[in-house]
C-alpha cells in the first residue's frame, strides 16, 4: 500500500500536469472502484480548472474552479501515469513506490485529458482506490477526512502535539502511531522507522512520552523529530527518482535502501555503536521491525 511519502511524491509528480490545467475530457472505463464513481463524475470535472493540488494524509485533493474538490486515494495498488499527447510510450509514473506498480492498460480505469496536453491515467488492478467529488465548503465535514489527526509534515506538528495525543494512552507506541487520530497517514513502514530513529521501543506504553497533564518529555521530542526526518528523507528519495521517468525496475531497491529496520529481520542494527540485531514481532496483526538493544 502506498504510504504517505509515496503519495506526496505522486502529488508533486502530478502537479505540473494538472495544476492550473483544465479537464478537457474525462473517460471512465470502470466506475466500480472501492465505491462506485458518481454518475455525474465526468460532467462535474469537464471544463473545470484545477486551482491547486494538495494532500491530506494519503488523500490527494484537487481544488476545482467550480468550488468542488476531487478527492483521490490510491488504495492498495493504485497509481497514476502521466503521458504527454505529443510524446511517445508509457511515460512517467510519478512517485516512488516500495511495491511494483501495474503497467497493464486493462487496469486503466479513469483517464483525464488535461488542457496542459497531459493524459493522466489512474491504474488500479485491485480497485481499492477511490475518487469522490465534494463541495469545498463540505470538506471539513467529509467523513473520509474528518477523524484524521495532525498532518505529520504540517507546521504545527511537534512534540507537544504528539504528547497531547498520547497522554494517558495505555496502548503501545506502535499502536498509537498507527492510529490515524494520533498522526494522520503514518503507515506500518514509517512507524517502525520513526521509532528506530527515536530509539524508542515499539512496545513502550504510549503514555510514557508525556506527563500526566500531557506535556511532552524528551522522548516525545525525539519521536516528533524522528517522524519528520524519516518522512522528509523518503520524499526526497522519491522526488529525485521523478527526474528519471524511464526507470521502472530498481525502484524497490531505491526505497528499501532507506529503511533502517523495516524488512531487515536478522540484520545488524545501523545505530552507531549498537551491536543489536533487527527483530520482527507481530503487534495488532502487523509486523513490527525494531532493535531490542538500542530501542528502549
Ligand atoms: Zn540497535
Amino acid at each position: 500500500m502506498p504510504e504517505l511519502p509515496e503519495v506526496e511524491t505522486v502529488r508533486r509528480g502530478l502537479e505540473p500536469a494538472m495544476d492550473g490545467a483544465r479537464f478537457v475530457k474525462v473517460e471512465v472505463r470502470r466506475g466500480d472502484l472501492r465505491w462506485p464513481l458518481p454518475k455525474d463524475f465526468a460532467r462535474r470535472l469537464e471544463g473545470k480548472t484545477v486551482t491547486g493540488l494538495g494532500r491530506r494524509a494519503k488523500y490527494l485533493l484537487a481544488d476545482l474552479s467550480s468550488g468542488d474538490v476531487l478527492i483521490m486515494h490510491l488504495g492498495m495498488s493504485g497509481s497514476f501515469h502521466v503521458f504527454h499527447e505529443k510524446g511517445a510510450g508509457r511515460g512517467g509514473a510519478p512517485g516512488n513506490y516500495y511495491h511494483e506498480r501495474s503497467q497493464h492498460v486493462a487496469h486503466d480505469h479513469v483517464i483525464f485529458h488535461m488542457s496542459s496536453g497531459a493524459v493522466v491515467t489512474f491504474n488500479d488492478p485491485r480497485r481499492f482506490g477511490s475518487m469522490k467529488i465534494v463541495a469545498r465548503k463540505d470538506l471539513e465535514a467529509e467523513p473520509l477526512l474528518k477523524g484524521l489527526g495532525p498532518e505529520p509534515l504540517g507546521n504545527e506538528f511537534d512534540a507537544a502535539m504528539l504528547a497531547r495525543a498520547c497522554k494517558g494512552k495505555k496502548t503501545s507506541l506502535k499502536a498509537a502511531l498507527s492510529d490515524q487520530k494520533v498522526v494522520a497517514g503514518l503507515g506500518n513502514i514509517y512507524v517502525c522507522e520513526a521509532l528506530h530513529r527515536a530509539l524508542l521501543s515499539p512496545k513502550r506504553m504510549a503514555a510514557t512520552i508525556a506527563s500526566k497533564t500531557g506535556t511532552p518529555n524528551e522522548r516525545a521530542a525525539r519521536l516528533a523529530e524522528g517522524i519528520k526526518a524519516v518522512l522528509n528523507e523518503a520524499i526526497k528519495a522519491g522526488g529525485s527518482s521523478l527526474r528519471d521517468h524511464k526507470r521502472t525496475d530498481g525502484e524497490l531497491g531505491a526505497f528499501q535502501h532507506h529503511f533502517r529496520v523495516y524488512d531487515r529481520e536478522g540484520e545488524k542494527c545501523v545505530t552507531p555503536g549498537c551491536r543489536g540485531t533487527v527483530k520482527r514481532i507481530v503487534q495488532t496483526g502487523r509486523s513490527t521491525f525494531y532493535c531490542p538493544v538500542c530501542q528502549k
